[in-house]
């Protein structure tokens, strides 16, 4: 019998489920309240100095409570994200994500399964969800894939396989130094930077990724990359990977990539795609032809957390031989050893721990799960064909204005452009950009990002964005001249 003089029994849960119960509805009521009216707040807003400040203070030995951390997120923390989830943000290249999205990583907490491996039903939805992505982009049933933090780390898995299959022996085993010459790897000069990390971090030094030039529609130039294989071959190198670009960084171009493929078929070379872009546009029909051969590749990296939504963080990676990918990362202490097991919860041989780097590994399959029943594939596709098509609208618009012009073709739904009111010179004409986009985002009305290409320094508009709408495009133009005008004087 307990008297009432027992203290509870101490665990990290709630003192009193009802009290947590109410300020849950609460939370979720803030997050409906947060997303249905974003738009009416500003795309962002610096952080001030008194919540730099707070965020600074040392950890409390003493409980808190959750009614007050939660006062304090809303006041320090909710009111400044990157802004990404805005209509009008447009900066590098981000997803808004979805509300189920969100829903779903509140339920994969809350289940708080480890998904490295292990007979449960976690697992069972990320090979599902896996299968929808190889079925999506048409490689074959028997690739294996992954669901990763992003398309970082699926490219990194990606060229790691690469290396450890295709440079003649047995890299795992032997390492980089038993190379018979430097290990290499071709990629366009638009490629990512993720991809030079990670042939840094594999050991290939910045020195193992050729960079090879791009013709006038930014995209790999086929013939260099020919050129470029075939010297280095004569020189002793050791070439063992091509990457395509589906959809670059800086202009959303798309590698011709049958012509890769059959290149690589040719040299006996991995073929590679970085997708992080453009691979789920297969989805969209004003896109789709574009990324014929991508079916052909060896690998491809995508990212689920960009053009299809979901909530940060969700990347994949397809590898079309199932053992090439497992052999490049499984490892099986004993501690960990299933085999043996018929029965029970560390029973069959399938983990995923087996094809990345990770053992624990979070439930982030259900997110992607979640969203993709709630609103089906073709309405992912509808959205990027959509913003295909206003990219198309905004380059007319500032086609249309003497004062603006496009900086390079629009490739998916990236442009590029520039205030340019004439007769300045290059470098004036480059601070007062700088100036226009600091104060399209200072004055909260939009957020695109810059870039600089060909030495022509301009704004980027990349419109991953599912809540977008013309208006919005309208408006970024007529700001763009006001505040161009503006600084002029
Ligand atoms: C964003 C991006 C990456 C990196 O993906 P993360 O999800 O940010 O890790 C790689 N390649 C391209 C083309 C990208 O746009």
């Amino acid at each position: 019998m307990s008297s009432t003089n027992t203290p509870p029994y101490e665990t990290l849960d709630p003192e009193n489920w009802d009290e947590m119960r109410a300020l849950a509805h609460r939370m979720i009521d803030d997050a409906v309240d947060y997303i249905q009216n974003v738009a009416e707040r500003p795309v962002w807003q610096p952080v001030p100095a008194e919540v730099r400040q707070r965020l600074q203070t040392p950890a409390p030995q003493l409980p808190e409570g959750a009614g007050h951390a939660y006062a304090e997120f809303k006041r320090d923390i909710l009111p400044y994200p990157t802004g990404n989830i805005h209509p009008r943000f447009w900066g590098w290249y981000m997803g808004n994500g979805t509300f189920m999205g969100a829903m779903g990583d509140f339920m994969a907490a809350i289940m708080n399964p480890n998904v490295g491996g292990g007979n449960h039903v976690a697992p069972l939805v990320e090979q599902q969800v896996i299968a929808w992505m190889r079925d999506m982009l048409g490689m074959p049933a028997g690739s294996s894939g992954l669901l990763t933090s992003g398309g970082s780390m699926a490219n990194f898995i990606g060229i790691t396989v690469a290396r450890n299959t295709n440079c003649g022996y047995d890299v795992r085993h032997l390492g980089v130094r038993a190379a018979p010459g430097p290990l290499t790897v071709y990629a366009s000069s638009q490629v990512h930077s993720c991809n030079k990390k990670a042939v840094e971090t594999l050991g290939l030094g910045s020195e193992g990724l050729r960079s090879i030039a791009v013709t006038a529609d930014y995209t790999i130039d086929i013939d260099a990359l020919q050129r470029q294989i075939t010297a280095d071959r004569a020189a002793g190198m050791v070439p063992f990977c091509v990457i395509g670009t589906a959809g670059t960084i800086n202009t959303g171009a798309i590698d011709d990539l049958n012509a890769l493929a059959d290149l690589c078929a040719r040299e006996k070379l991995w073929f590679h795609v970085d997708g992080a872009i453009g691979a789920v546009a297969i989805l969209a029909n004003n896109v789709k032809s574009q990324l014929a051969g991508l079916e052909r590749a060896d690998s491809v990296a995508l990212d689920l957390h960009k053009w299809m939504h979901i909530p940060f963080e969700a990347g994949c990676v397809l590898v079309r031989s199932e053992s090439a990918h497992r052999e490049a990362f499984s490892l099986t202490p004993e501690y960990l050893a299933r085999e043996v097991e018929a029965k029970g919860l560390a029973s069959g041989a399938f983990w995923f721990s087996d094809y990345g780097l990770q053992l624990t590994r979070q439930f982030r399959a259900l997110k992607v799960w979640l969203s993709i029943k709630e609103h089906g594939l073709e309405r992912f596709g509808r959205m990027i064909a959509r913003n295909v098509e206003q990219a198309h609208y905004l380059g007319r618009l500032i086609e249309q204005h003497a004062q603006l012009e496009l900086t390079a073709p629009i490739g998916l739904d990236i442009v590029c452009y520039r205030f340019n009111p004439g007769g300045l010179s290059a470098e004036k004409l480059e601070r007062l950009n700088r100036d226009l986009l600091a104060e399209l985002q200072e004055q909260g009305i939009a957020a695109p990002s810059h870039t600089t290409l060909n030495g022509v320094y301009c704004m980027r508009v990349a419109i991953a964005n599912h809540r977008s709408r013309n208006e919005d495009f309208e408006l970024l133009v007529e700001e763009t001249v006001r505040i161009g005008r503006g600084l002029l004087n």
